[in-house]
């Protein structure tokens, strides 16, 4: 049984771990207490990649932080390539 780790979205600090694999979790965090979203840490690993090194064709900084992770996301556990995604004017 793999043990995957999962982060608080909202903090970014605090993280659990559960046995089985999924793209995120929702439970309420101990340490900023918020009932927030958990992503699975091969996530936020992209996440914090694309963070430091934004694709240049998009507009990264103008997203929020949940589409950055639904991004990231997909590019890490559906294989989706980074040039598929195209931000459109809201
Ligand atoms: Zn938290």
């Amino acid at each position: 049984m793999v043990e995957r780790t999962y982060r608080c979205s909202n903090c970014l600090d605090n993280t659990v771990s559960r046995g089985f694999d999924v793209s995120h979790l929702s439970v309420t965090c101990g340490d900023c207490g918020e009932f927030a979203r958990f992503v699975n840490d091969d996530v936020f690993e992209q996440y914090r990649a694309f963070e430091e090194a934004p694709p240049d064709h998009l507009e990264w900084d103008r997203l929020d932080r949940a589409e950055k992770f639904m991004i990231s996301d997909q590019v890490v556990r559906e294989g989706r390539s980074i040039e598929d995604f195209e931000i459109t004017e809201a």
